[in-house]
């Protein structure tokens, strides 16, 4: 029998899990020092230049959404701050890689695959974060082709060090998501500044302040006024991705609560012996694995174009990162006071798993989505 794409959502080809080991051992291995030496909330660029050398970095570009996927999965595992220097560098730089001009795109993504510019995605404002179309920063005529923005974004990912932003801004005020614009702007044009935040999320992220900083007709992304569907367009391509990271993280504790349950000793037995402690392994694993193919179903709807790929990205985000913070905090329950203690995986994964369920749309968001496309399909079946 042939194998279709919707069987390879539920078993990998055995050269794809092989690679998947091979990166958790890299992660694990190569990665982990190399991010232990990095400055906590600071872009590390050593540990992008390895990322970009294993070649890592330029598969962002010329594979599909399920390679994303089992790459963010797999580093996950063993070096959650790879992995998001990874996803970083992605969701910034795939809307040049989707929309960019010849030029932009020849200027920016070898230097993005090498991990010698960094990039970052600026949506999100004070005003303005799960209603993203109400975002405010002006982009103002400066003179045909010109226009200088003003504003303020924040909780921006990989800023005030990123070498270059992608930016929604209005150019059409009034208009909600129909008068929004993507530029692609470096971080040197004058009148750009930014600060970092102390986030409880551990990667590094911060607020960039626009003063009338000029861009062009070359720095647009896409078309003028249609900005909204390069962020839309990005966000549903990385959307499984989060899933993914979720899942990464959610099998780096189960395994961690495997070994730790099956050698502490406890009411002269070992803690699995408890069938309390069982059956929590039990749960958290089969959450995860749930989780897991929904992440990859999501994925190979993207790479196959399937026309539910919203309403499956909203699922897997939803239910990979939920579950990702039901086992993270299970696995601190069943280690004890060692896994509250600073520096113990438990304790990393912990302060890590929170911030997934907020960005690239909170769950509730996703919650809207299903239920839009849910109602969409009702209404067309009729
Ligand atoms: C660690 C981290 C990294 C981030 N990185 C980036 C980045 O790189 N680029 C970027 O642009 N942004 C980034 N963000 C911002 C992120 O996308 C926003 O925080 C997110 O969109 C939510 O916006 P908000 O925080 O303003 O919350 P709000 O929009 O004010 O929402 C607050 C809460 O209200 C509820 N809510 C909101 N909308 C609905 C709804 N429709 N239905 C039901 N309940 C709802 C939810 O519980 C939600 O969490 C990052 C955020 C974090 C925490």
């Amino acid at each position: 029998m042939e194998k279709g794409p919707a069987m390879t959502a539920f078993s990998l080809e055995p050269a794809q899990l092989a690679w998947c080991a091979e990166l958790r051992t890299l992660a694990a291995e190569r990665l982990r020092p190399l991010a232990g030496k990095g400055e906590p909330g600071r872009v590390n660029r050593a540990l992008l230049a390895e990322l970009g050398g294993l070649g890592l970095l330029g598969r962002l570009f010329s594979s599909g959404a399920l390679d994303l996927c089992l790459m963010r999965e797999s580093l996950a595992h063993g070096c959650t701050e790879a992995e998001t220097a990874l996803a970083l560098q992605g969701l910034g730089a795939h809307p040049v890689h989707a929309h960019g001009t010849g030029s932009q795109r020849a200027r920016w993504l070898p230097r993005v695959a090498d991990g010698t510019a960094v990039a970052a995605f600026a949506l999100s404002e004070p005003g303005a974060g799960s209603d993203a179309a109400a975002l405010a920063l002006r982009a103002e005529g400066d003179g045909p082709g010109h226009w200088r923005l003003t504003g303020r974004k924040c909780w921006i990912s990989n800023a005030p060090e990123a070498d270059f932003y992608t930016v929604f801004a209005r150019t059409a005020p009034g208009a909600g998501a129909r008068g929004v614009t993507a530029f692609l702007v470096p971080a040197d044009r004058p009148g750009l500044t930014g600060t970092g935040l102390d986030m409880l999320s551990p990667h590094p992220i911060g607020a960039l302040d626009f003063d009338a900083v000029p861009v062009t007709a070359d720095d647009v992304l896409g078309e003028v006024d249609r900005g909204f569907r390069v962020a839309m367009g990005t966000l549903n391509l990385f959307r499984p991705s989060v899933g993914a990271f979720a899942v990464g993280m959610a099998r780096a504790a189960l395994d961690a609560t495997l070994a730790h349950t099956a050698g502490r000793d406890a009411f002269g037995g070992k803690l699995r012996d408890l069938q309390t402690v069982a059956h929590t392994v039990a749960e958290m694993a089969l959450r995860t694995e749930a989780a897991r193919l929904m992440v990859y179903a999501a994925a190979t709807a993207y790479d196959t174009g399937a026309p539910d790929v919203p309403q499956r990205a909203a699922m897997a985000k939803l239910l990979a990162t939920e579950t990702a913070q039901y086992v993270v905090d299970s696995a601190v329950q069943l280690h004890g006071a060692g896994a509250l203690q600073r520096g113990h995986l438990l304790e990393h994964l912990y302060r890590e798993v929170r911030a997934p369920r907020i960005y690239e749309g909170a769950s509730e968001v996703q919650r809207g989505i299903i239920a839009k496309e849910l109602y969409a399909a009702h209404q067309e079946a009729r």
